[in-house]
């Protein structure tokens, strides 16, 4: 398994117009993440699972989680996978995943939450560009998952937070990328490790 976690400082908590996601709390990053994490060229990758912590208005926190194994009827477009989150952020969250669509969960998690759960079936990093180099130590890992924020990065205090649960805070390049090219380049580094 690999998984990634995105961190939406601004993405809207309740449903939105699919016309404008980057006016929903810059959705639009966190739609292109979902696309970079689990789409080939006309296929879905097997064994990974996103996870989007939503924290903007009007009833923040929401996590968001998608299987790429249990998938059905997602397309990698933004407006599609925008659409699928939208109606996620529509349920009411409980404590415990709700099953939004095949493969989508919804809960109400804060972030410290949702990474002692993430904790137990995964090695969570933190992907920083002042981190070591994910090429040296990606033969080392096992069911990695990797923790990323917005155009706005991660504040400082949930930067505490992942700390304390990560195994270490890697790199891909030493320029500030956007959080969707580092999960192509992660998605690369991994299937040359075969991992
Ligand atoms: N201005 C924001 C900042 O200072 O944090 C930029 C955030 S960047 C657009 C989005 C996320 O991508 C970052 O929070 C970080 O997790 C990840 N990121 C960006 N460049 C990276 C790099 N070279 N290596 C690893 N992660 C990177």
């Amino acid at each position: 398994m690999r998984g990634f976690l995105i961190i939406g400082n601004e993405a809207f908590t309740e449903p939105f117009n699919l016309s404008d996601l980057p006016g929903a709390g810059r959705m639009d990053i966190l739609c292109r993440c979902v696309s970079q994490a689990l789409f080939l060229s006309h296929s879905i990758r097997k064994n990974v699972e996103v996870y989007l912590l939503l924290l903007g208005k009007p009833d923040p926190p929401k996590a968001i989680r998608i299987r790429s194994g249990e998938l059905r009827r997602m397309s990698p477009d933004e407006r599609n996978i925008g659409g699928h989150i939208r109606k996620a952020v529509g349920f009411k969250p409980q404590a415990e995943w709700t099953e939004t669509n095949s493969g989508i969960y919804v809960a109400r998690k804060t972030l410290r939450e949702l990474l002692a759960e993430i904790s137990k079936s995964y090695e969570i990093y933190y992907l920083r560009e002042d981190g070591k180099d994910i090429r040296e130590q990606v033969s080392k890992m096992k069911n990695p998952l990797f923790v990323l924020g917005d155009h706005t990065g991660v504040r400082r205090e949930d930067e505490d937070t992942i700390i304390e649960f990560s195994s270490g805070i890697l790199s891909v390049s030493k320029l500030s990328l956007m959080a969707e090219q580092c999960i192509a380049i992660v998605n690369y580094e991994l299937d040359r490790a075969n991992l």
